[in-house]
């Protein structure tokens, strides 16, 4: 009997694609040359990793009862790991009385450690460039210990239809390195990411492919790529645009570090305009606290919403009369103890299961985490009107299939999570122009352009052709009433085809 194959992430991800392009009757040349990236770059970077102090297992400290504690003076020389480890800096020894047996050393207060000794290690390395048709590839880098191929496929590809729904003129990629970042110190992640651009540099720049922060990675990490690239250019200042996501003291735009959160917020304010919804006093539960997570929460909680409760990778936190996000950010961004960056251990907020947390009772979901979370059994027990996607691919299909079936409503990544490439986007303009824009004229450009590709998507989902002030919808409607997942791909598909339509294909 032949074994039903486990269909790939980039396989599902690509069936909305499929059903949009059949739905539009895509040109068929335009559409094989979507089917597939453009370029599929794997490779490695090697990185010398420091000595470390591992902490032993508790039969084996058995062993070590007798072992005198050591005497570290400059503990903050021991840089602490997520996995309980230590980064041993040589500053540590200065002054030290240490007692060491078979490479075993117990630190008062913190245990028993085996050091082990620096080597150089290799990480798998990848950059997926979808396509370019519409202008240089754009996409995040990701820092996860789940990278693969597949994923950074379809990333990659959803780039392409963000850029083209936000009508910036980029289009789509995505990369990484497959990493756990929280087990490595701050010194191997520098070295790291300028190995990782020394590598690719050939293939990067301003005009040919612009990375950005995503999971795991942050505006210090665009700062090393931005360094790297570069490093001895005479033309460094007109480069700055090789990466955007930086920090706003050195090119970085104001708005870009919360602008996938007040992307998704504007996307949210719009549906509940169309439903007559009232966003304050709403309740809301958030999936994921890192960027897009924790920037929601604070714009949607500023606004009146309570944020009932949040769930990440290492934990839940729930409170029914709505978390105090200002000091759920500080206890896990600004609080150098927590060094997973997690919810866990908050105290304006009790601890909860992850399943429980699908089930708390709210008007807005917003799942800011990773891929998939949203699975069929997810979707059916979900109490909730509207999902806000601000992670990519959140959703699966069955999920999607339960979630229409149940009048869910959903604002699709998309267009949901498009602010971040958008102000991407001003940031690179600003760059290229020397200019620095103030955060309202961003957030007032950012709010027009996503608050105009919303309600065009909703046109054409409703098949309601129509011109307006603000937009033209008629070029898009499909002539039926389609879902909104299909009503997005179906704008994206059009602006990306108009190209090659009228640009010819170069042989
Ligand atoms: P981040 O690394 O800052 O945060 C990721 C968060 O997800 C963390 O809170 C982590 O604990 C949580 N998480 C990871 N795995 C989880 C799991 N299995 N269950 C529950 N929680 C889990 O990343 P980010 O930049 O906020 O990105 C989040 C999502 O948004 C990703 O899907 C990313 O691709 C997407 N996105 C990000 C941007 C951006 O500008 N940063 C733009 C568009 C889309």
């Amino acid at each position: 009997m032949a074994r039903a194959e486990k269909q790939s992430f980039y396989d599902s991800a690509m069936e909305i694609f499929n059903h949009a392009a059949d739905v539009i009757q895509l040109h068929p040349r335009v559409r094989l040359e979507l089917e597939e990236p453009d370029f599929e770059h794997i490779f490695y970077v090697t990185v010398e990793l420091r000595d470390r102090l591992v902490p032993i297992e508790d039969d084996e400290a058995g062993k070590y009862k007798d072992l005198p504690a050591s005497d570290v003076k400059a503990l903050d020389a021991l840089e602490p790991l997520a996995n309980g480890s230590y980064i041993l800096h040589r500053r540590a020894l200065l002054r030290a009385d240490v007692q060491m047996r078979r490479g075993v050393i117990r630190l008062p207060g913190k245990g028993v450690f085996r050091l082990e000794e620096g080597r150089p290690r290799k990480f798998k390395a990848y950059r997926i460039q979808h396509n370019q048709v519409r202008g240089p590839y754009k996409g995040g880098i990701r820092y996860h210990r789940e990278a693969s191929l597949d994923l950074f496929k379809a990333l990659a590809a959803d780039m392409t239809w963000k850029t083209a729904i936000a009508e910036v003129p980029f289009g789509g990629a995505k990369g990484g390195i497959k990493i756990d970042p929280f087990n490595y110190s701050k010194e191997e992640i520098e070295n790291l990411t300028l190995r990782y651009v020394y590598k690719f540099k050939n293939f990067m720049g301003p005009f040919l492919d612009i990375p950005a922060p995503d999971v795991g990675t942050n505006p210090e990490i665009m700062a090393y790529m931005m360094r790297q690239f570069t490093d001895g250019e005479r033309e460094k200042h007109a480069n700055r645009g090789v990466v955007t996501g930086k920090d706003v003291r050195i090119g970085g735009s104001e708005g870009r570090l919360k602008a996938t959160g007040q992307g998704l917020v504007y996307c949210i304010e719009e549906w509940a305009r169309d439903k007559g919804f009232q966003i304050r006093g709403s309740r809301a539960i958030v999936q994921g606290f890192g960027n897009v997570g924790s920037a929601t929460a604070e714009i949607l909680a500023a606004m009146g919403a309570k944020i009932v409760a949040v769930n990440d990778v290492n934990g839940t936190v729930v409170n029914e009369q709505g978390l105090d996000v200002p000091a759920l950010i500080a206890h896990v961004h600004q609080n150098p103890a927590n060094l997973r960056r997690t919810v866990a251990g908050f105290s304006g907020g009790t601890a909860f299961s992850k399943s429980d947390f699908w089930e708390v009772e709210a008007d807005l979901c917003i799942p800011a985490a990773l891929g998939d979370e949203i699975d069929g059994d997810v979707a059916e027990r979900l109490k909730v009107r509207l999902v806000a996607e601000g992670a990519n691919g959140p959703t699966t299909r069955d999920a999607d299939r339960i979630l229409q079936k149940r009048k869910i409503d959903v604002i699709p990544d998309i267009i949901g999570n498009a602010g971040g490439v958008t102000v991407s986007y001003y940031e690179w303009l600003q760059n290229q122009r020397l200019e620095h824009w103030t955060e309202a004229e961003v957030n007032q450009r950012l709010e027009r352009a996503i608050k105009k590709n919303y309600s065009i998507i909703r046109d054409v989902a409703r098949n309601r052709p129509q011109r307006t002030p603000l937009y033209d919808s008629r070029p898009y409607c499909v002539g039926k009433e389609v879902d909104v997942r299909t009503a997005a791909m179906a704008l994206a598909l059009r602006r990306v085809e108009a190209h090659y339509l009228i640009e010819g294909f170069s042989q």
